[in-house]
């Protein structure tokens, strides 16, 4: 028997709870894991609370990262003793996932931990942080440098807001950051933001061109926000979306990109092929000291997750929520 968050729906309506199950209830995956540490995303909360329609097939155990030891294995690559880390692929979605004390999963999804890093640390980091990564690697892809000029996060106190403030300044790279949130002012500051603005100036419906501001922008919100980031990047920036806390709508014209060639990057940490994963997760844990990553991060039982999931809507829990499952 292992304890598990279980996410159901039928007549009695939409519920997650806490539960015992059994090994045997999982009947995917040839690679069976011990899970230590798995995390609460955005996707997570929207999930354990039916907020958005995350889930696809029920019952699902939420949960689409983690990290953890391999106990038995079918499949080429794993032993038992190995030391894993997933993200992305479904998992937590379509596929049973990590807020539980066992996984089983396909072992094409997994990633050895990175060479130096423990699994907290990895877990503080987490989906998030290796989002925050890709976007970095998006700007950099396209041409940004720390030489391009001030780079603006929006969601900036969010996991990957927080995370990617903190790579960029390591980066060298001049930092702005948006929050609705202006009392962590103090924290995104020692994060390494130069500047704080408040997310209002930026959330609302704006011109198709705006007074050019930010060499490239990391946007973790959408909607508005996203418009306007476009709409204020300078002349041949960048701006990397991963992200629609603010909403899935991207209420833009041609304008920017036709006028000013600005390159809208798209950011997905779902799908990437392994060796993209692999490579982003050495640079992010190379990055990322364990005491800036204790300033990040805040570690949970498993038995909270679900209060947790509404504080998280309702801007109460700065950066990562780590999930100690066993
Ligand atoms: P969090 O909830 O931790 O952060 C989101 C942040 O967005 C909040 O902290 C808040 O920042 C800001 N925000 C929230 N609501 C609004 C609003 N109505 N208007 C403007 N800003 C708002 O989530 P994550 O950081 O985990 O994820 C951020 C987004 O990125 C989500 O949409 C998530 O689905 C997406 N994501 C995408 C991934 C990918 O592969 N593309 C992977 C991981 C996440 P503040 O308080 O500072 O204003």
């Amino acid at each position: 028997m292992y304890t598990s968050l279980l996410i159901e729906k039928d007549d009695n309506g939409y519920r997650t709870t806490l539960c015992e199950r059994q090994e045997q209830d999982l009947t995917e995956g040839d690679v069976t894991v011990a899970v230590d540490y798995s995390s609460l995303n955005y996707k997570d909360a929207l999930a354990i609370t039916g907020k958005g329609p995350i889930v696809r097939k029920f019952p699902m155990v939420p949960g689409i990262d983690f990290t953890g030891t391999v106990t038995a294995s079918a499949h080429p690559a794993w032993k038992a003793g190995d030391s894993v880390v997933l993200t992305g692929w479904g998992v937590g979605e379509k596929h049973p996932g990590g807020l539980a004390q066992v996984a089983r999963v396909n072992g094409d999804w997994l990633v050895p931990l990175p060479a130096g890093a423990s699994g907290w640390q990895v877990m503080a980091i987490g989906t998030a942080g290796l989002t925050a990564m890709l976007c970095v690697d998006a700007l950099e892809r396209n041409g940004i440098t720390p030489q391009s000029g001030t780079v603006l996060v929006t969601g900036a106190s969010g996991g990957v807001g927080s995370f990617a403030v903190a790579l960029l300044s390591r980066l060298g790279y001049d930092v702005t950051a948006s929050t609705g949130r202006t009392a962590e002012q103090p924290w995104l500051t020692t994060l390494g933001a130069t500047a704080v603005i408040d997310r209002n100036e930026i959330s609302q419906p704006g011109k198709p061109l705006q007074k050019e501001r930010w060499a490239a922008v990391i946007d973790t919100v959408g909607s508005h926000t996203l418009a306007n980031a476009c709409a204020s990047v300078n002349y041949g920036g960048v701006v990397a979306a991963c992200g629609m806390a603010q909403g899935m709508d991207f209420p833009s014209t041609v304008a920017p990109f036709i006028l000013r060639g600005v390159t809208l990057a798209g950011v997905d940490s779902v799908m990437i092929p392994l060796a993209q994963r692999q490579q982003a997760w050495q640079r992010v844990t190379d990055l990322l000291d364990t005491p800036l990553l204790a300033s990040l991060a805040t570690t949970y039982p498993l038995a909270d997750t679900i209060a947790l999931a509404d504080k998280l809507f309702a801007g109460e829990i700065r950066g990562r929520a780590v999930i100690r499952c066993r």
